[in-house]
């Protein structure tokens, strides 16, 4: 893969590796409220997390209005991060902050 592009709202910095995408999510954004139950997370990949861990895909997609490519596209990009990215470490650098 090319790079680690953050596609939150505008932003297009792209990161050489998945860590430091997390981390530039998580310090560089605001936080983003779920729109299911209101719970304040990290942006990006967090929010995903969260999103679907969390909530059904059908919760999902009523409060997002979202249709099933845009759950498609999150689930790709959850597993991407979940098989490459250390984020064990992500979190543990978060919690030193
Ligand atoms: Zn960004
Ligand atoms: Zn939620």
């Amino acid at each position: 893969m090319p790079g680690w592009e953050c596609a939150i709202g505008d932003c297009e910095r792209v990161f050489e590796d998945g860590e430091s995408l997390i981390l530039h999510q998580a310090t560089e954004h605001d936080r983003h409220e779920c729109k299911v139950c209101n719970t304040l997370t990290y942006d990006g990949y967090v929010a995903i997390r969260h999103a679907f861990d969390e909530h059904t895909r059908a919760q999902f997609v009523r409060a997002y209005d979202a249709d099933s490519a845009d759950v498609r596209r999150r689930e790709q990009i959850k597993q991407v991060v979940e098989d490459e990215v250390d984020l064990r470490a992500v979190f543990a650098e978060l919690q030193d902050e």
